[in-house]
């Protein structure tokens, strides 16, 4: 079998496939109604009942419960993406509280994070960059030393694209809350796979994107709890209650509300099966592969997801000849593919280079099964030992 005939996916932290069933929902706002949801006659106004009923699907998987005077979840402004939910929270943040010229942000976070970061420091806002150890863990003792009253913003992702680790988001959150900040967390890659409930904490602003839970790509949602101080980001017609200009995504809206809907009846599958998968891989490769290692707080991290360092040889060999067997991986995260530098969360961990260099993410999703697995497995071996005897490094 070579890629022409065969794909084994396992980038589902890059993207995901649209589900059969979000796909169905979506259709007929694509084709038969395609109204605006902010017009006054019927044929819009059933548009925006739409964008409604997909506002309490995601509002009831992240477990919103407020509902505003007119009826709605209104805690849930949909967006284009993860990227703009979270330039969106950190800008509204300083903008909201001019007195406060500082954000605190981790050195793990996605460049949607982290390279909003770079511009304000050349904007002369102070940012702090909380620091990890060997395994990706956040030193909350370095958090409470950075956190000062001159902190507008605590940003710190639920869980980590390229290892997976899960943060300790609500002690963060009160870490933030206790010098008058506001705590707003990336939950990208978080949400559909780990529970939780928004109501019983103490986030004040959420970020997730459609893509990475099987809805399409180009539709977000920024969470904002009620009574949290914001100002728009996208500025322009009254869409969103005037919190976001611009004619909703109503196709990929609704396709996020069924995409919700399905991950909340999946949570349990995802981390029962998909876990014990991603176990079963991890472990056929560390066992069949000599001077191997896998990275991340292994017992705290996301179900899906496992990120294997192979000494002495470069990762995107390894993807160029995965890819020959139609084995879809990534090194690193999507976003740095195509730099040979290893990746800033491995970096911040301290990942030696001889092992940062040769590391593969493998993140897998409900649609993949045992014999998958196994096919990878059992490629792999072969790969690594010959890319390591190209290796000038390798001479075991
Ligand atoms: N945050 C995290 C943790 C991600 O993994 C990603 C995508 O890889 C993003 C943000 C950006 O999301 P989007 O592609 O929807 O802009």
């Amino acid at each position: 079998m070579n890629k022409k005939n065969k794909v084994v996916y396992f980038d589902n932290n890059a993207t995901t496939a649209v589900a059969p069933e979000v796909f169905e929902a979506m259709k007929p706002y694509l084709t038969e109604f395609y109204g605006n949801p902010s017009s006054m006659y019927y044929f819009g106004g059933r548009v925006g009942q739409a964008l409604d009923k997909a506002r309490a699907q995601i509002a009831d998987l992240l477990g919103s419960s407020f509902i505003d005077p007119k009826g709605k979840h209104s805690e849930i402004i949909f967006t284009s993406c993860g990227t703009e939910s979270d330039n969106t929270a950190i800008l509204s943040a300083l903008q909201t509280c001019p007195k406060r010229n500082k954000i605190i942000v981790s050195k793990v976070e996605h460049p949607a994070v982290l390279n909003v970061a770079k511009e304000l420091e050349r904007r002369n806002i102070k940012v702090g960059y909380i620091p990890v150890d060997s395994k990706g863990r956040i030193d909350l003792q370095r958090l409470e030393e950075m956190v000062d009253e001159d902190t507008a913003l605590v940003s710190v992702m639920w869980a980590n694209n390229e290892i997976g680790n899960i943060y300790p988001v609500q002690k963060i959150a009160e870490i933030a809350h206790n010098y008058g900040a506001l705590f707003h967390t990336d939950a990208v890659q978080a949400v559909g796979k780990v529970p939780f409930s928004l109501d019983d904490m103490d986030i004040d602003m959420l970020s997730l994107s459609g893509h990475k839970l099987h809805a399409p790509k180009g539709v977000g949602v920024l969470y904002v709890k009620r009574g949290v101080r914001f100002r728009p980001f996208m500025v322009g017609g009254h869409q969103e209650k005037s919190r976001r200009g611009g004619t909703e995504n109503v196709s990929g809206i609704v396709a996020l509300g069924r995409a919700c809907e399905l991950a909340k009846a999946n949570m349990e599958y995802e981390n029962t099966v998909v876990k014990a998968l991603r176990d079963r891989l991890e472990k056929g490769i560390l066992e069949r592969v000599p001077s191997t290692r896998a990275n991340g707080d292994l017992e705290h991290r996301l179900p899906n997801t496992s990120s294997i360092s192979f000494d002495f040889i470069e990762g995107e060999a390894i993807l160029m000849m995965l890819d020959e067997f139609g084995i879809c991986a990534s090194s690193g995260s999507a976003c740095t593919t195509g730099s040979l530098e290893p990746s800033h969360v491995l970096r911040s961990m301290g990942i030696p280079y001889t092992a940062a260099h040769g590391t593969v993410r493998f993140s897998l999703s409900c649609y993949n099964t045992e014999e998958e697995v196994d096919y990878v497995i059992d490629k792999i071996p072969a790969v690594i030992e010959t890319l390591r005897k190209m290796s000038p490094y390798w001479n075991h």
